[in-house]
């Protein structure tokens, strides 16, 4: 597919893409389009950066612009779900930019920010909802948002959904979508049992696409190993970590006691770092997040699980501080650089403990 023409979609779509500067579609979109568009279900394996995002806010925005009518208070009709608020405000803003030829409205809600806008926006009228789960239910059980028009239904990310926990909060969310006459679409980066089993559970003779990670993202990274013991650990990553070339780094650890550990004496070596793990409150995270987005920590030090919702495409490098206990950690660690075409670089320590596990790896 060389172009969006011969979609079918409609005019205020199509200056959409262009206010965006899209005028190729991504494989995701150019295999789930046009199912999406005839109203199928779809499931999506596909990662961030693959322009997933645009694979179902096209259909959905097409769909409620076909459908002429507007949300009426409480009752959005399209409902997108996120892990995150990072995934949640990029997810806004792509609505807001295809969309933006038409009239409707959307609204981002998640939690660690004041709810009283969220319900004003919702007793306005939200057409396209956009949420995460834990605040979406804080509004379902207030009575401010109900989901009985929901007529398109994202799940987006829902991996990571699941690893961060919000399984029971997404079944009782899907709990209250109406059972027919709902369009689903459902992504994922990965496919374990539970997650196939939540896709079962939602989608109705859905179209499955799949497109692989671009092989280039892991020959991108520059990985390298240093052997050390475990004493040296310590100077060595403060050593590292004083290349001005280290821009934005991710530590990884095994523990979130270790997380602490090493972000303190990180600090008080005068390097900028912060611990990034479930231990903290998601205030904290957000904030740490933030100084981190904004240059003023160079560094977080995050175990495996907290890491996923780090949502920074620019980091120049991953260092593991400890290696991972499986070997396939070690492939989604050293991921989050070489992000959006740029290199990145991945260093590992590695003592005479961890060789078998590096072996593995
Ligand atoms: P996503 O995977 O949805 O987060 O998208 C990844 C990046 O690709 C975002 O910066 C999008 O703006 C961009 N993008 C998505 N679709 C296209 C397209 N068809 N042409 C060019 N860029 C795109």
């Amino acid at each position: 597919m060389h172009d969006f023409n011969g979609l079918g979609l409609l005019s205020p779509l199509s200056a959409g893409l262009s206010a965006a500067g899209y005028t190729k579609p991504t494989p995701i979109q150019a295999q789930a389009l046009p199912a999406a568009l005839a109203g199928r279900d779809v499931l999506g394996l596909a990662q961030t950066g693959t322009g997933k995002t645009a694979a179902f806010a096209l259909p959905v925005l097409q769909a409620l612009a076909k459908a002429d009518k507007r949300a009426r208070p409480h009752y959005p009709r399209a409902l997108i779900m996120l892990p995150t608020r990072e995934l949640a405000l990029q997810v806004g803003t792509v609505f807001d930019l295809l969309g933006m030829q038409l009239p409707f409205t959307n609204a981002v809600v998640h939690g660690g920010v004041s709810i009283n806008p969220q319900i004003k926006a919702l007793a306005a009228g939200v057409d396209i909802l956009i949420a995460t789960p834990g605040r979406l239910i804080d509004l379902m059980d207030q009575g401010k948002c109900k989901l009985d028009n929901v007529v398109l239904f994202v799940l987006d990310e829902a991996d990571r959904m699941l690893d961060m926990g919000f399984l029971p909060a997404v079944k009782k969310i899907v709990a209250k979508l109406p059972k027919t006459g709902r369009q689903t679409m459902f992504f994922s980066a990965t496919m374990p049992n539970d997650v196939s089993g939540l896709a079962g559970s939602l989608l109705h003779d859905h179209v499955r696409v799949e497109v692989t990670p671009p092989a280039t993202t892991v020959e991108r990274i520059d990985q390298s190993v240093i052997h050390l013991d475990m004493a040296q650990k310590a100077p060595t990553l403060v050593k590292l970590l004083s290349d001005p070339a280290v821009e934005t780094a991710i530590i990884f650890t095994r523990t979130k006691h270790g997380a602490n550990k090493l972000a303190a004496q990180l600090a008080g070596a005068g390097l900028g770092a912060d611990a990034y793990h479930a231990n903290k409150s998601q205030n904290a995270r957000e904030r740490a997040l933030d100084a981190f987005r904004a240059g003023k920590t160079r560094a977080l030090v995050a175990t495996d699980i907290a890491a996923r919702g780090i949502d920074v495409d620019l980091i120049t490098h991953v260092f593991n501080y400890d290696l991972p206990e499986v070997a396939d950690a070690y492939v989604h660690r050293i991921g989050r650089t070489g992000r959006a075409g740029r290199a990145g670089t991945a260093v590992s320590l590695v003592t005479p403990a961890d060789r078998p596990l590096l072996k593995q790896i």
